[in-house]
């Protein structure tokens, strides 16, 4: 799921001051902490309140949207919205701001949270980790499940560092469990310290997967591959 953290309600307002009609889109899509209808209106009351302390009204409607991130779904469920607004606030993460933006491109829309990470749920530990920054080169087979790319701070191929103590990394203040000591930990519980002892040269980045794209007709749709192979 992506992790976002909704920005301060002075840098919302900042982007909306001069429209007196705004659209608030939630999303119920996998964003955390959850983004719907509820936080949609506690948002629009906020920035009421905001405009009404410089002497403005601004008028308001809140919906939500269950992906913003698929266009079909984003453009069918706020187009028949906005023809009375003057700009969208989207709650979702930046991938439903971009999607609205492209999918609605007679109105502005813009962000009300800052997208931290795609994190998994540790409901224990009551938190949110980053484990995979989606590289495009997986390379946990080599190091016990555990990755050296999202997990460790200097995203190093071969650790630990010299900023580990006592297992611990220097980034964050020695808080944050050194990857590479978990990585050797897990290892040895397995006997498999030779995966650990292995050289990994630098990164490919050719490999990189940013900026994204995968062609969803090609990977899963024999009609649409055959189109494609036929126009190659
Ligand atoms: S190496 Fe790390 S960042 Fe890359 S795909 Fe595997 S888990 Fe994700
Ligand atoms: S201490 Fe460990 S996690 Fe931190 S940067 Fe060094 S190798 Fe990476």
């Amino acid at each position: 799921m992506i992790i976002t953290q909704q920005k301060d309600i002075n840098e919302i307002y900042e982007m909306v001051k001069n429209y007196k009609k705004i659209l608030i889109a939630g999303c119920d899509g996998c964003c955390q902490p959850p983004r719907s209808l509820n936080e949609a209106k506690v948002l629009g009351q906020l920035l009421e309140l905001k405009a009404r302390t410089e002497g403005k009204e601004l008028k308001w409607k809140a919906i939500t949207v269950l992906r913003q991130c698929d266009d079909r779904i984003a453009a069918t469920t706020v187009s028949p919205h906005i023809e009375n607004y003057d700009a969208i606030v989207s709650l979702a993460c930046g991938l439903g701001v971009v999607m609205l933006n492209k999918v609605l491109p007679k109105i502005l829309t813009f962000p009300a949270q800052n997208s931290m990470f795609g994190g998994a749920q540790n409901s224990g530990e009551n938190s949110f980790i980053e484990y995979c920054e989606e590289c495009g080169d997986c390379i946990i087979g080599e190091t016990g499940g555990v990755c050296p790319r999202a997990g460790c701070a200097k995203h190093l191929s071969n650790g630990p560092c010299g900023g580990m103590v006592d297992g611990k990394c220097e980034v964050g203040g020695y808080t944050i469990p050194c990857a590479w000591v978990q990585m050797w930990t897990r290892l040895k519980e397995f006997n498999r310290l030779d995966l650990f002892k292995k050289y990994r040269g630098p990164r490919d980045y050719r490999t990189s997967t940013s900026p994204s794209y995968l062609t969803i007709y090609k990977e899963y749709t024999n009609e649409k591959e055959e189109k494609v192979e036929a126009k190659e």
